[in-house]
């Protein structure tokens, strides 16, 4: 299970103060020794741990007395609230285009996921808000790409765009939105190139899509097992693509959670959805508050 050490820690912890009557500042003092080391065995971003456990010290001191709770039970609501917040505190909506179609870019490293998650969200689209999109093959270098994306469009049932693997990413994209626009579908989603890792002439094919489409959104997909890496990777793609939102996926394996605590906190932008399964209908809107009950119990 995902964030199983860390939830196992913290929750100890939480166990050990919640029942005090008062909590001294040497209470806070342990309680948060024990939650640096717990997010830091979680390989959650050294920085992110150090300014975190700075806030929950100063509000779990300085809090204002509130009545309806115990003093253990105010500092694990501070603890609560920090997580959620530095997970991205609410759930962050999708875009929706002035005039459509709504145009959606997935990039990513090769493997995170990036193909699947394009097949999952037009399949979220359609369910959750009748949407009808359109995917389009724009992966020229990996005929696999395009027969999956094929694969998948006729699991569901949709539109597949593809000129094969000698047209340019970017004309694929253009004609994949004029017939989007002909068809009178409302959401157009890339599914653009991925590399085993960051490299130049991969970020520059992406900066050309970007310029020449405009996309609505530009979600980063990167797979949770990876921790570090995949807050590195984040880093480097939202420095040049500035990213709109972040797709985390495989979070039913068992990440222990580094890269879910700290990809908002290093780049500024929210997870906006969780792969939680193979399954095309195995994504879900990211939800901080959830999430943090689910580490806190
Ligand atoms: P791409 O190279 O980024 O396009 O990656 P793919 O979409 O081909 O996915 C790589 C592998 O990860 C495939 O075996 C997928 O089934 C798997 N995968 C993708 N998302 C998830 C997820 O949320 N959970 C699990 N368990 N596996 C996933």
């Amino acid at each position: 299970m995902a964030f199983e050490g860390l939830a196992e820690r913290l929750q100890g912890t939480i166990q050990r103060i919640k029942g005090k009557g008062k909590v001294t500042e040497q209470d806070v003092k342990e309680m948060t020794r024990e939650v640096r080391l717990a997010l830091l065995e979680a390989d959650v971003n050294f920085k992110v741990v150090k300014d975190f456990v700075k806030r929950i010290k100063e509000r779990a001191v300085g809090q204002e007395v509130m009545e309806s709770l115990t003093p253990g039970q105010q500092v694990i609501k501070v603890v609560r609230d920090e997580l959620t917040e530095l997970m991205g505190g609410e759930q962050s909506k999708i875009a929706v285009a002035d005039r459509p179609p709504t145009v959606i870019m997935m990039v990513g490293l090769q493997g995170a996921g990036k193909t699947t998650t394009t097949g999952k969200l037009a399949n979220l689209l359609r369910k959750k808000y009748n949407r009808n999109p359109l995917l389009v093959a724009a992966d020229v270098y990996r005929p696999a790409a395009i027969n999956q994306l094929e694969t998948l469009g006729k699991q569901l049932s949709m539109p597949v765009f593809s000129l094969g693997t000698d047209a340019n990413p970017v004309d694929i994209a253009n004609q994949a939105i004029e017939q989007a626009k002909a068809e009178h579908q409302d959401y157009v989603i890339i599914d653009t190139a991925g590399r085993l890792h960051v490299d130049n002439e991969l970020m520059d094919e992406l900066d050309q899509i970007k310029s020449n489409v405009k996309p609505d959104e530009i979600f980063l997909v990167v797979d949770a097992m990876t921790g570090q890496d995949a807050v590195n990777v984040a880093e480097s793609f939202n420095e040049q693509l500035d990213v709109t939102g972040v797709v985390l996926t495989k979070l039913d394996g068992d990440t222990r959670g580094g890269a879910a605590l700290s990809i908002k906190a290093v780049t500024d932008k929210p997870i906006k959805f969780a792969g939680m399964g193979e399954k095309l209908d195995e994504l879900e809107a990211f939800h901080p508050e959830r999430m943090a009950s689910r580490i806190l119990g």
